[in-house]
């Protein structure tokens, strides 16, 4: 039986649990990389990066180069001489942007994205953006938001790229159904397979943010109830509130409980009752279940380390601690928005150790004292710790996988127990 779950009960877990704040040096990429799987999400949207030739360096190393594909992502390169002061950078990005979208009539959306230079040199892209809207309108938007790596971790660059999508979704009138809009990139797998569980609940005005076409704008309002996906996306969800919108406060989907108490805040606000739910969600669940087993076994009394990286430390935490069975060392993350994670801090087992925030150094002396079996954490971190003898999980891959949902969740455990299972290898 799937009964709806309770969510975020107050005192529950680590609900009120003491955190650990870090204010050091930081171990994390930066916003662009978020291009690497947001350009596969909105599929007529052209990302130009604004930058200097690492930062097309990191993206080309991070999203692989396409030699038979037209690529939907490129840096327009700041040269040391733009640097300087010395060359009109407007003019010129005027004149990239203008032969880009000669020669690619394919893009109906163009995100300028700022970068360290940019920011550096001062280069105002959303000036740049309206600038060249009014010129290529009606037949190419064009949106500016920064990836830049100044105090910032790699997940908020999709959280800027969304945000910056709020002000042209359309208003949803304000005495519509209420609708559902789910908010965050998921794989389009894994987006079907919601579609389908959300019909069997008979919630059937969903829609998701960000779309697949920059024409399809899911329109926004106060009959809109707000389902994040993601635990990054603190921006989008501030403006998508401010413009009427009503956050359901749910725990991320994933691993199965994950899953069934995401699904369960919507059946609740929908009014779906608990003979449907179970009905809806049992099969897929069960499924899940069995499938899981596998790699708890492997998993079940191993103790694992977050180092604070993609923001999905905490939902990712309760998932390896409640449905795999592995002990929480520590669980860092670069931001802790408490309102958004609140159903999920009341799911993690009492005493967690949390961190928030990064001082690099003390943070790896902790880790190398405790000797984790497992370490998530950036690939910066990862090869230094595996050379002493730790096994790493990248965190930038739990990005790149479809892991949300029912039919994600056993591929979800594997990613954490491959290591581990290489590792003992290695040892034979
Ligand atoms: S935006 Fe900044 S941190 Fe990111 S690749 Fe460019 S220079 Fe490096």
């Amino acid at each position: 039986m799937n009964a709806i779950p309770p969510i975020a009960p107050t005192g529950a877990g680590c609900a009120d649990a003491p955190v650990l704040y870090e204010r050091g040096q930081r171990e994390v990429f930066c916003g662009l990389t978020g291009i690497v799987w947001l350009h596969r999400k909105i599929q007529d949207a052209f990302f130009l990066v604004v930058g200097s030739r690492t930062c097309a360096h990191l993206l080309q190393s991070a999203a692989g180069v396409m030699i038979f594909a037209e690529p939907r992502f490129a840096t327009a390169i700041i040269e040391e001489r733009d640097l300087a002061g010395l060359a009109d950078a407007n003019t010129e990005l005027d004149r990239v942007v203008t032969r880009l979208i000669e020669r690619r009539p394919d893009i109906k959306l163009l995100f300028l994205v700022g970068s360290c230079p940019s920011e550096v040199i001062k280069l105002d892209l959303f000036r740049a953006a309206e600038r060249l809207s009014q010129a290529f309108a009606p037949t190419v938007k064009i949106l500016s938001y920064s990836g830049s790596g100044i105090e910032t971790t790699f997940t908020q660059g999709e959280d800027a790229c969304l945000a910056s999508l709020v002000p042209g979704m359309p208003e949803e009138a304000a005495d519509a159904a209420p609708s559902l809009l789910v908010v965050g990139a998921l794989a389009e797998v894994v987006e079907d397979q919601f579609v389908r569980l959300f019909a069997a609940l008979g919630i059937d005005r969903v829609r998701f943010f960000p779309p697949r076409r920059s024409d399809d704008l899911p329109p926004v309002g106060p009959a809109t109830r707000l389902l994040l996906a993601q635990p990054f996306l603190a921006e989008t969800a501030r403006l998508l509130e401010k413009r009427g919108a009503t956050r359901l406060l749910a725990p991320f989907p994933l691993g199965v409980e994950g899953t069934i108490g995401w699904l369960g805040a919507a059946a609740k606000e929908f009014g779906v009752d608990e003979a449907r739910f179970d009905a809806a969600i049992a099969p897929a669940a069960e499924r899940a279940r069995a499938a899981l087993a596998r790699a708890r076994e492997k998993l079940a009394g191993t103790r694992i380390f977050f180092f604070p990286d993609s923001q999905l430390e905490i939902p990712l935490a309760r998932f390896a601690a409640r449905e795999l069975g592995m002990r929480l060392v520590e669980v860092g993350t670069p931001y802790l928005h408490r309102p958004h994670l609140a159903a999920e801090l009341a799911l993690l087992p009492p005493g967690t150790m949390l961190s928030e925030g990064q001082d690099v150094d003390k943070q790896l002396d902790r880790c190398r004292a405790a000797r984790p079996d497992l370490t998530v954490c950036g690939l910066g971190l990862a090869n230094p710790l595996e050379a002493e003898g730790l096994a790493t999980k990248w965190s930038i891959e739990l990005l790149f996988t479809p892991v949300h949902g029912f039919e994600q969740a056993a591929d979800l455990a594997e990613l954490f127990a491959r290591p581990l299972v290489r590792r003992s290898r290695l040892k034979v």
